[in-house]
């Protein structure tokens, strides 16, 4: 969740002061967090029917444990005051190694129950996640209707930029979408966003950045997301799980 969200929950579900705060942790479906004096638990579901909990981007993400990672770390299948780590590559386990060799971390092999539930923990929670992106990526009818329905969503932009400039997958030099914003432009959106729309159609991850960082508060990962999801679909491409595949669309 953003930073001034986050402390609106503190203080209004948890009641709680931000400042006090000095642990917090996610454990069977509840959000915890600890204060010296106290600790105080409530489910996510709760959270987010009262319009907190996770960020939108993150209830429908399908990729629980990033298996892209050099490591992953989690509570899901570790015993009490352990933590669960997979390794996917060789940077992770040199990392690891070198942990174990300066005695800043002890280990022992993964059980054969913890791995159990890891995977179904991990399996539970894409099913809800699935349930998630049907409800919040209604269909949104015919051609016109979508424009519109774009066109009315970003009609409050600023032009402020803030979204490029926190995009992780927006690597060019030029940033060829700023010379389009025109302050003089009457449209009611910009070619600045379709041409962002566009170039991130194959490489947009969802990470949410955007949305987070807007002053107009536009929902800028899901409009993202309902045009990458048709492209990445239709090119059976997930930007982000394995760097040596470019995206789609990548020119020299
Ligand atoms: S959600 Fe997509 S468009 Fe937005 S910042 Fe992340 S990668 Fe970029
Ligand atoms: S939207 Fe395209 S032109 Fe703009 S910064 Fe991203 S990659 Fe570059
Ligand atoms: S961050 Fe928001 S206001 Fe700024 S350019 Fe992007 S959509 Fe417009």
């Amino acid at each position: 969740m953003p930073p001034i969200t986050t402390m609106k929950m503190l203080e209004k579900m948890y009641e709680i002061n931000p400042d006090d705060v000095i642990e917090e942790e996610i454990e069977r479906g509840k959000l915890i967090f600890k204060t010296e004096k106290e600790e105080k638990a409530i489910s996510i579901d709760e959270l987010e029917e009262a319009g907190y909990g996770r960020r939108e981007n993150c209830r429908y993400c399908e990729i629980s444990i990033p298996v892209m990672a050099d490591l992953a770390c989690g509570n899901w299948g570790a015993g009490e005051n352990e933590t669960f780590v997979e390794i996917f590559t060789e940077k992770g386990l040199k990392l690891m190694n070198n942990a174990v060799e300066l005695g800043l971390i002890e280990t022992a092999p993964a059980t054969e129950k913890g791995i159990k539930i890891r995977g179904k923990t991990d399996g539970v929670m894409e099913k809800v996640a699935k349930k998630w992106h049907k409800k919040i990526f209604v269909p949104i009818g015919d051609r016109l209707e979508r424009l519109h329905y774009y066109m009315d969503v970003m009609e409050d932009c600023i032009d402020c930029e803030a979204c490029k400039y926190v995009c992780p997958v927006c690597s060019c030099d030029e940033s060829k979408c700023i010379d389009f914003y025109d302050p003089m432009d009457s449209h009611k959106i910009s070619i600045y966003h379709l041409v962002r729309l566009l170039h991130l159609s194959d490489s947009c991850i969802g990470c949410g950045q955007c949305t987070d960082v807007c002053p107009a508060e536009i929902p800028l990962t899901t409009l993202h997301r309902r045009m990458a999801d048709r492209i990445q679909t239709k090119y059976n491409y997930i930007p982000g799980m394995d760097m040596k595949i470019p995206p789609s669309f990548e020119v020299e």
